[in-house]
């Protein structure tokens, strides 16, 4: 079968699998709903978009499982399809199915999850403000030159992209920025479940392979992770910056010359500490039962606005004179006696036609995170120390179940966070709005679906560590879409067990009757248990995830083992820089946008400077 012909297949939902969502969501639904129709539809249709937005790597796996599946209940039920069977039939069969085999669980869970956060998605309507139409002129291109030149190109309109595009216009450099995302204006008012499909990479399904797989997050929008995240600032230890310095031959990188960018950063995102909510003095209550260290960090928010790149940097760079061609990829550099030459794009217009064409840029910048930024190198040839070196922070969370609510806000998030334990340890709070509690219980249906009716209860909280093992990204050609490996060494899982520990004496202290961790088919903790007990788990049942990445292509003087120099040049190029959380050479143990910020603010002026002195 031609390769696209295969996709278009992938692409088909069969018509049992609309039935197979009725019946998810009939186990969620109450009875009372009196039209359903629409909330089947939505679901559907938000699965079959997830599925088709899903790396090929998994998404053919899963398309084998879900055929496998109604066979295997065509067959059980005397040659009937799917559809055609009762609702009690059904759910027979995809409870003999869940508990037949392994891959059958990962498949329901897979399915459960999009179901639930697809129903339970809502707009957050305490935002008021929408980001105002003419705050911004998003080009998209209406008719595409077949080349477009400019001084500096930036590719990738995320934290490290937007922040080193804002001080290169300031500075008067003529600058074009392109991402492949889209440019989303009412980001805040839409459900959750819309923004994963259009805002976050690959729908929000992407794992790093790995016995367990760990799961990653990233944005892929104009804002990039700022868009999505949760608008943490932090600045790295102090300690720890130095020991990279030297440890990679880092110049300027010290902590006292990186804190005034650290402070310059923060002023730009209106990064400040909240009024602590419930989900926050829970944890600091029981930060202080346990006598742990812990503290409030700043978030990026103002007027109940999160400071993301769209808010703040971006529409003061437009105003300047900044170029941004929203939905614009970045295909391959091309290069000639260690310059770049050109840089082949793609780009969507308004009305979904794709128009490909060429940049010349005296410099080129890379700035599309951790994982694309090695993946469009890797493709454009260029091997040396690129991405074999990522690093994330690899977290655990637990859904807990308390006497009292501690999950009000439709979108909050704890800005405390136990730092007794760091820089190896952190205990913290998720997201904690009625989508990703509702995901979280969706895990393991079997074991928490009784929490469901006592949402405001339950609160998200997370172990995450800072660890010691690398990751790969690696281009394999012909799919759009990097390979990523990432097995986690023995201490790293000494340290999780550990986290796993200090985090059930956390949640137990802070009044929690029920402690499930993340950890396939088990029924959760109802007193305090023991780090014996808690090495016991199997380390394939984990279910971890990461949403901060680092390292893929580390900076330093260091050629052995660096890509690119102190100030984001690679080494042996002369008009290519990165510029972005790849450069950062370790997982910091910290959240990483004020420093890809105050490192973009650095490098952007070392440019400027050697730039004019040439
Ligand atoms: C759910 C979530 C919550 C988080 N919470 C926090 C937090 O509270 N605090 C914190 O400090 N950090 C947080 N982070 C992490 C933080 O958002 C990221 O570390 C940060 O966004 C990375 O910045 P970056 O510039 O490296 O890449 P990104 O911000 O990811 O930007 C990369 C951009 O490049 C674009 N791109 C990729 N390839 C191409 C191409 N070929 N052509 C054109 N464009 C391309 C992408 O579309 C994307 O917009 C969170 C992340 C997630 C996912």
């Amino acid at each position: 079968m031609a390769p696209r012909q295969f996709r278009r297949k992938l692409n088909k939902m069969p018509k049992n699998l609309y039935k197979l969502i009725e019946l998810l969501l009939s186990e969620i639904m109450p009875p009372s709903n009196q039209s359903p129709t629409s909330a089947y539809d939505k679901c559907y249709y938000f699965v079959k978009t997830e599925f088709s937005l899903m790396p090929l790597f998994y998404r053919i796996p899963i398309y084998i499982l879900i055929q496998l599946f109604f066979f295997y209940c065509f067959i059980v039920s005397g040659c009937s399809s799917f559809n055609s069977l009762t609702q009690a039939k059904q759910k027979k069969l995809v409870t003999r199915w869940e508990k037949l085999w392994h891959p059958g669980y990962i498949l329901f869970r897979l399915i459960r999850n999009l179901v639930y956060l697809c129903y339970f998605s809502q707009s957050a309507t305490e935002i008021k403000k929408a980001r105002s139409e003419d705050s911004f002129q998003a080009s998209y291109c209406l008719t595409m030159p077949s080349m477009l030149s400019c001084d500096v190109l930036v590719i990738g309109a995320g934290v490290g992209g937007t922040t080193l595009a804002h001080e290169l216009i300031s500075a008067g450099i003529d600058t074009l920025l392109i991402d492949e995302g889209p440019f989303i204006k009412d980001i805040y008012q839409r459900p959750a479940f819309q923004n994963f499909s259009d805002v976050w990479r690959c729908g929000g399904l992407t794992a790093a392979f790995g016995k367990p797989p760990i799961a990653y997050a990233e944005g892929s929008c104009v804002g990039g992770g700022s868009e999505i995240n949760s608008g943490i600032f932090q600045s790295a230890p102090a300690e720890l910056l130095n020991e990279l310095a030297k440890k990679y031959s880092i110049e300027e990188f010290n902590s006292v010359t990186l804190q005034a960018y650290y402070e310059k950063a923060e002023a730009m995102v209106n990064a400040q500490y909240l009024e602590p909510k419930l989900d926050s003095l829970t944890l600091e209550q029981a930060a202080h039962q346990l006598n742990w260290k812990g503290t409030y960090l700043k978030v990026a928010q103002k007027n109940k606005v999160k400071q993301s790149m769209c808010e703040t940097l971006l529409p003061a760079a437009l105003d300047k004179g900044l170029r941004l061609i929203a939905q614009c990829k970045a295909k391959k550099l091309i290069l000639k006696n260690g310059q770049v030459t050109e840089v082949r794009a793609i780009a969507t217009d308004h009305t979904g036609q794709k128009h490909t064409f060429r940049i010349k840029a005296k410099s080129v910048f890379v700035c599309s995170g951790a994982i694309y930024t090695p993946y469009l190198l890797l493709k454009s040839g260029i091997k040396k120390n690129i991405g074999r070196s990522l690093q994330m922070h690899p977290t655990l969370k637990t859904l807990c179940h308390f006497k009292n609510p501690v999950s009000q806000e439709a979108s909050s998030v704890p800005s405390y966070a136990i730092t007794e334990f760091m820089p190896e340890i952190r205990i913290g709070g998720s997201v904690m709005s009625p989508t990703f509690i509702a995901m979280s219980i969706a895990e393991d249906w079997k074991n928490r679906h009784e929490l469901l009716n006592k949402m405001n209860y339950c609160g998200v909280y997370y172990a995450m560590i800072k660890p010691e093992s690398m990751g790969k990204i690696r281009y394999i050609p012909g799919c759009k879409d990097p390979l990523v490996t990432y097995k986690l060494s023995g201490t790293d899982w000494a340290q999780l067990f550990k986290g796993l520990d200090y985090l059930q004496q956390t949640m137990f202290a802070a009044g929690a009757t029920q402690v499930i961790p993340s950890v396939e088919n088990h029924k959760g903790w109802y007193e305090k248990t023991s780090l014996d007990t808690i090495k016991t788990l199997k380390q394939n049942t984990f279910n971890l995830m990461s949403i901060h990445l680092f390292a893929s292509c580390p900076m330093g003087e260091d050629k052995a083992q660096c890509a690119v120099n102190s100030f984001g040049k690679l080494h042996d190029y002369q008009n290519l820089y990165i510029n972005d959380a790849s450069i950062i050479p370790e997982a910091l143990g910290t959240n990483p946008q004020g420093t890809i910020m105050a490192l973009a603010l650095r490098n952007a002026e070392h440019f400027i400077k050697t730039r004019s002195s040439e």
